[in-house]
């Protein structure tokens, strides 16, 4: 399940405080995309910037405000599921896939 972190565990960046630069866990506030290896030249209406650890994994709330959950079944691999479902985690390749980052907002939306 997805899991309040009070800490980063790339930089040790407290909730609210922005990712240190080395930090893999960053995102791109442009791209939404790992700030480390993002190429920092898209063009974009916010700057190129490193967010701010938000206490949830990078994608997660997006997954959890989109409904798009899914579980390990034995024999199957990963299939989509219910937020409820026993084991469900958020599924951030479909987030990659299906949806498109939505700089000014700061999420991920479906891409329409
Ligand atoms: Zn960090
Ligand atoms: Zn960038």
């Amino acid at each position: 399940m997805s899991e309040i972190l009070p800490r980063c565990h790339g930089c040790g960046a407290a909730a609210g405080e922005v990712h240190d630069r080395v930090c893999d866990v960053a995102r791109c506030r442009a791209t939404g995309l790992q700030w480390v290896t993002c190429a920092h030249t898209a063009a974009s209406s916010v700057p190129h910037e490193r967010d701010v650890w938000t206490g949830r994994w990078p994608g997660e709330e997006d997954c959890e405000r989109l409904g798009w959950y899914v579980c390990l079944e034995p024999g199957r691999g990963w299939v989509p599921c219910d937020a409820t479902d026993a084991g469900a985690e958020p599924d951030l390749n479909r987030l990659f896939a299906e949806a498109v980052w939505d700089a000014p907002s700061g999420h991920w939306v479906p891409k329409s």
